[in-house]
């Protein structure tokens, strides 16, 4: 095994793999999965997570941009793989070039994928984006049918799905999911009323996939339920009920560093930067190689617990970009190199990252994604 840093990321692909059985268990037969992999899957490690979901036997992969397609394919993945937030003119060839399908809401688009892809002999494979409520990506609804329309006239483009995303699924009230879901299904009843069979639909994000079985269609798009988070503290008990039905969620990231400085300071002594804690008594003061330079939100600073030795530490003072400093006085027998597990499980105590985002007012998606690259992934199989 390498050398790693004290401070790492480990990754249990065990636990991502039986994820994905877990949503596999909640969908109708046939209904596929696209495993969304964007943003370096959610921090875990875009390629590993591409092949631990192909194995596990998600059907599509889900990228954001050009690039993290274009990383999948170089690096040997070959499922079909749709850049969801679609491409620039300038990005066409090279998504051509690597098998990749796109997003597309754009007559222009349609014509230029379709130009460079009859350029290169292939077919390229497109997925309309429909806007049905986020006012983000995508073509009105009431355009689909004569987009298709057009695009059917496109020798080069292969219509291979359509969708939408949705923005309120992860809330208890799901009207506004019912008005979005409607308002798509409004827009195949047009394209179905002129004989045109319909692609893969799919809407489902992870919060819908557990809430909206209507909402999976022939294809769901899970993203952080397969990393082991929740979408929102709202569905905690969603997902604790499923337990009683054997479906269950682990988490896949555990987030560790090691003690590497213990100091006993007298009570009144100011600790990090501005002095923003002060000791009330005689504290044993470890500190640890991880801040925020490895994505440790500084926000958190005298606001989250470590574990060490199964108990909670206190961190204290301001959280620096190199190192952070727990407060052990209260655990027994600390030593140097012992392991802080800031997310994950040690003993009987657990640090969720859906915990951690909450103490910084965030979401568990951003607490993954900020992990740095400084902080190596180290994989179990
Ligand atoms: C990120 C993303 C998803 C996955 O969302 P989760 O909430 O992580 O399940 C699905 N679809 C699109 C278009 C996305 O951008």
């Amino acid at each position: 095994m390498e050398n790693h840093r004290a401070t790492v990321a480990e990754i249990d692909l065990s636990a991502f793999r039986h994820n994905l059985t877990s949503i596999r268990s909640l969908l109708a037969p046939k209904v596929q999965i696209m495993a969304v992999v964007k943003a370096d899957g959610y921090g875990h490690g875009a390629i590993p997570c591409a092949k631990a979901a192909v194995e596990a036997g998600a059907d599509w992969l889900g990228a954001a941009i050009l690039q993290e397609g274009v990383e999948l394919r170089e690096n040997g993945v070959t499922a079909p793989i749709l850049v969801m937030g679609g491409v620039f003119p300038n990005e066409v060839e090279e998504l051509i070039r690597h098998d990749l399908s796109t997003s597309v809401n754009t007559l222009p688009l349609a014509r230029l994928l379709n130009q460079h892809a009859e350029k290169q002999g292939k077919m390229v494979g497109v997925h309309l984006k429909v806007d049905t409520g986020m006012g983000r990506l995508g073509m009105a609804p009431e355009e689909l049918l004569s987009f298709v329309e057009q695009i059917q006239l496109m020798k080069n483009l292969r219509m291979e799905g359509i969708f939408t995303h949705l923005s309120s699924a992860d809330e208890p009230d799901p009207e506004f999911t019912e008005l979005q879901f409607t308002r798509l299904l409004h827009a195949l009843t047009a394209l179905k009323a002129k004989g045109i069979a319909l692609p893969l639909i799919h809407t489902a994000n992870s919060a819908a996939i557990l809430t909206v079985a209507d909402s999976h269609l022939n294809m769901v798009r899970p993203g952080i339920i397969l990393y082991g988070a929740l979408p929102s503290p709202d569905l905690k008990p969603t997902i604790e009920a499923m337990k009683a039905h054997d479906v269950s969620f682990h988490p896949v990231m555990s987030w560790k560093s090691k003690i590497i400085q213990i100091n006993t300071l007298p009570a009144g002594s100011p600790l990090s930067y501005n002095r923003q804690f002060t000791t009330e008594r005689e504290s044993q003061i470890a500190t640890l190689p991880i801040g925020y330079g490895d994505g440790l939100i500084r926000a958190l600073s005298n606001n989250m617990d470590v574990l060490i030795r199964g108990q909670r530490a206190p961190q204290v003072g301001t959280i620096c970009m190199d190192l952070t400093l727990i407060d052990v006085t209260d655990i027994e027998g600390v030593e140097l190199e012992d392991e802080a597990v800031l997310i994950g499980t040690q003993g009987e105590a657990t640090i969720t990252v859906d915990d951690m985002a909450e103490q910084c007012g965030t979401i568990s998606y951003e607490i993954l994604c900020n992990v740095s690259k400084r902080v190596p992934r180290v994989y179990f199989p």
